[in-house]
């Protein structure tokens, strides 16, 4: 007979991080570790109703028993995500140096001597991805992630990660940061985000669910009032002085100047 103990089930790990709204039951960090209540040698089984989502920090203040049991419960029926609108935050520290892959297209070698915050996404005078350098050259980004209506799904502030707690499932595995849609449980965010990387497989940055951009199968499509204008596959953007992919509705917009110093540049009307 074997000793080994067989892994938590995916289907029960999914519905463990929906009652936990996708964070530690203590502090609500989105970066977590599955933890069962009764210790796995008692009881000798993986249920929903006995294993809860911990960060390292109150995980190893569980395994140290600093951190009661009692209290665990409380949590557990009482996640901390429960009552907000999104997770408690996660920090990805800086880097010296940071490459970004969306699909296929890549971005590197900033200038940061000339300009601080570099735009990779800049959609009607709006920044949805952007490069921030420090005075002594620490990279790190922010981010905002939606679905393809426009609502945010999770966002990096700085290298601060938060997750909206209304969404069907969130997991962050390794470096992998996956999301599913509610009503057809396909994936619509599938990121590698670290301290040097932010690879995109599959993502939106919509704006209002109108403009913005789309990434799947390793292309970057830019989208204008719903409808595809442009496609990238395999672009290198390095050294553009002030970002990479620029889009602009001038008929919604007409008062909105159109920036200079991006790689590629879309306006519709
Ligand atoms: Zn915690």
């Amino acid at each position: 007979m074997s000793s080994t103990r067989p892994a938590i089930p995916e289907g029960i790990k999914r519905q463990v991080r929906q009652k936990c709204f996708f964070g530690c039951v203590i502090c609500g960090m989105p970066f977590y570790e599955y933890e069962h209540i009764e210790e796995y040698a008692q009881v000798k089984e993986h249920t929903v109703e006995n294993i809860i989502l911990l960060c390292p920090n109150h995980h190893a203040s569980k395994t140290t028993h600093k951190l009661s049991k009692e209290r665990l419960i409380y949590a557990k029926n009482n996640p901390f995500n429960g009552s907000k609108e999104h997770t408690s935050a996660y920090k990805i520290e800086p880097s010296s140096n940071l490459e970004i892959k969306i699909g296929t297209n890549t971005c590197i070698g900033w200038d940061i001597s000339r300009i601080k915050d570099h735009h990779v996404f800049f959609i009607n005078g709006e920044s949805y991805f952007t490069l921030h350098a420090d005075e002594d050259g620490w990279l790190t980004v922010s981010l905002k992630i939606t679905d393809p209506q426009g609502e945010v799904l999770l966002k990096f502030t700085k290298g601060e990660l938060t997750v909206n707690t209304n969404i069907f499932d969130f997991s962050y595995e390794g470096n992998r940061i996956l999301i599913r849609d509610k009503d057809s449980k396909k994936i619509i965010l599938d990121v590698r985000i670290a301290d040097n990387i932010v690879a995109i497989s599959y993502a939106y940055f919509m704006h209002q669910g109108n403009d913005g951009f789309m990434v799947e199968n390793g292309t970057l499509y830019t989208i204008g009032d719903q409808t595809i204008i442009g496609m990238d596959t395999g672009s290198l953007y390095s050294h553009n002085y002030h970002g990479a992919w620029g889009l602009l509705n001038i008929r919604k917009y007409p008062n909105i100047k159109k920036p200079g110093g991006f790689g590629s540049f879309i306006t519709c009307s």
